[in-house]
């Protein structure tokens, strides 16, 4: 029972990189492929589009809206369109791009190159880490590696309302040191609310921001969102997506850096599997790609901290600036050239396998 490769985690990190890979892969994963959502899903159009993925869109939208609670801006994105997509169809459209094996079971640790879970043990070449905030093979080889006091926490739920643009909130008479949002999915709108501080006693200020929209909540979903950007490989492992912090701060987007990202790592792999590199070699030249952008999360962390500690009145007059030329231009290209949706590879037709020729792992008892 070895495999080439052995990834924890089939959202969006670990599908990215099986996409990139040739060989035997096993996903392992404790819920089936598109369940269990967490997310707003709310993107940059470019990304659904790169990969082929478009009938997961469930909206577009060209303006973002940011509210403090003195004034609302507008913040013009139609160069770069913003979208709502269906975690379930663009996780099921991913993992039609690898014809990866997959295992339902929950990863417990690593001890040596064998993955430990409930369900047996399993040996792989190479193991990858994309079981998100959890960080479960990492935190098994390195204690600690995913320290939850550097994770914000978000929940949020569905109503039936809809809207034009994906709307921010800055106020902390709703979340103190936190975000509202309101991220419209064509007749419904997804709407929550995060802490920076990982505060997860939320829902009483998920129930203050309904009201305030004259809505009510129905089913809760959420969970931690790290912006701790780490060294994304721990001993022998590659770590991928939030289990490496690879989660923006401030604007808590996660899912286009874990494709950027996870496809990088799939490539590096594939090279050393095709024996063009050794896994040392293919370790560090993944680490080395990955801290390059590190700049950008410094950044970020730098102003999710001044929102958090600043006053509001600038906090306000910040976001007003940001919002106005010439720096809406300069923050829209830079933003978007970091993890540009056109540097992400479009999955491979060819491989492409539906759920009935899906092959499931045999599981060791
Ligand atoms: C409320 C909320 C709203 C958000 N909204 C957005 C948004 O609109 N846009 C955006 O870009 N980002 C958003 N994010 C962040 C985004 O969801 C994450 O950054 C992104 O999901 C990271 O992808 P990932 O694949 O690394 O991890 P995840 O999506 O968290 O996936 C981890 C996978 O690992 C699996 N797993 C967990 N434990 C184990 C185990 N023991 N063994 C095996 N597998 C395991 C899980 O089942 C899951 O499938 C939001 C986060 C939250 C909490």
């Amino acid at each position: 029972m070895k495999y080439d490769v052995i990834i924890a985690g089939h959202s969006f990190a670990g599908l990215a990189v099986a996409s990139q890979l040739r060989g035997s892969i096993l996903l392992i994963d404790p819920k089936p492929i598109g369940e269990g959502q967490t997310s707003a899903c709310g993107t940059l159009l470019g990304v659904p589009q790169r990969l082929g993925l478009m009938d997961s869109v469930l909206q577009a939208h060209p303006f973002l809206a940011f509210h403090t609670p003195t004034r609302t801006e507008r913040y013009d994105v139609q160069e770069h369109h913003f979208c709502t997509f269906d975690y379930q169809r663009f996780c099921e459209g991913m993992a039609g791009g690898t014809d990866a094996q997959i295992l339902q079971a929950v990863v417990r640790g690593v001890e040596g190159d064998e993955v430990v879970t409930n369900r047996g043990r399993f040996r792989g070449t190479i193991l990858v880490d994309a079981s998100g905030w959890r960080g479960v093979l990492a935190n098994s080889v390195c204690p600690r590696y995913t320290p939850r006091e550097r994770m914000s926490y978000g929940i949020e739920t569905v109503a039936r309302r809809k809207g034009e643009n994906l709307c921010f909130w800055y106020d902390p008479n709703l979340v103190p040191e936190g975000v509202a949002w309101f991220f419209p999915i064509g007749e419904e709108s997804r709407i929550g609310v995060a802490s920076y501080v990982g505060d997860g006693h939320l829902r009483p200020h998920l129930d203050i921001f309904l009201d305030s929209l004259g809505l009510t909540k129905a089913n809760i979903h959420g969970g931690y969102f790290p912006w701790s950007f780490r060294v994304p490989t721990a001993g022998k492992l590659f770590v991928v997506g939030d289990a490496a912090g690879q989660c923006l701060p401030l604007t808590g987007e996660g899912i286009r850096p874990a494709l950027y990202f996870g496809q990088a790592c799939g490539r590096i792999i594939q090279r050393i599997l095709e024996g063009k590199l050794s896994l040392r070699l293919g370790l560090d030249e993944y680490r080395a790609f990955v801290l390059h952008h590190r700049g950008l999360y410094r950044l970020l962390g730098f102003f999710q901290r001044l929102l958090v500690r600043g006053p509001v009145g600038m906090v306000n007059r910040l976001i007003a600036l940001a919002c106005r030329e010439p720096l809406r231009s300069f923050i829209l290209r830079g933003y978007v050239a970091y993890a540009d949706p056109e540097r992400l590879t479009p999955l491979d037709r060819n491989t492409r396998v539906n759920h009935q020729q899906r092959h499931y792992a045999p599981v060791i008892a």
